[in-house]
């Protein structure tokens, strides 16, 4: 009887962004990087990978689109 409980231990606390992938006309979310340079991920859609760089002086918009 063992009980693993290695679902639900992922990416606690981990910042990220919604995106909107006009490609496939999508919302999804985008997680930081290791460096916390950019904001990375994929479209759910047609797996394009995009990338979000984030300022020194922040990001203010919540939500950005990729093309
Ligand atoms: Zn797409």
């Amino acid at each position: 009887m063992s009980n693993d409980k290695t679902a639900g231990a992922h990416g606690v606390g981990k910042r990220f962004i919604g995106v909107k992938f006009d490609c496939c006309q999508v919302y999804a979310r985008i997680y930081i990087n290791n460096e916390g340079t950019a904001y990375e991920g994929r479209c759910p859609g047609c797996l394009r990978k995009i990338s979000v760089k984030i300022r020194k002086d922040g990001v203010n918009c919540r939500f950005f689109s990729a093309f």
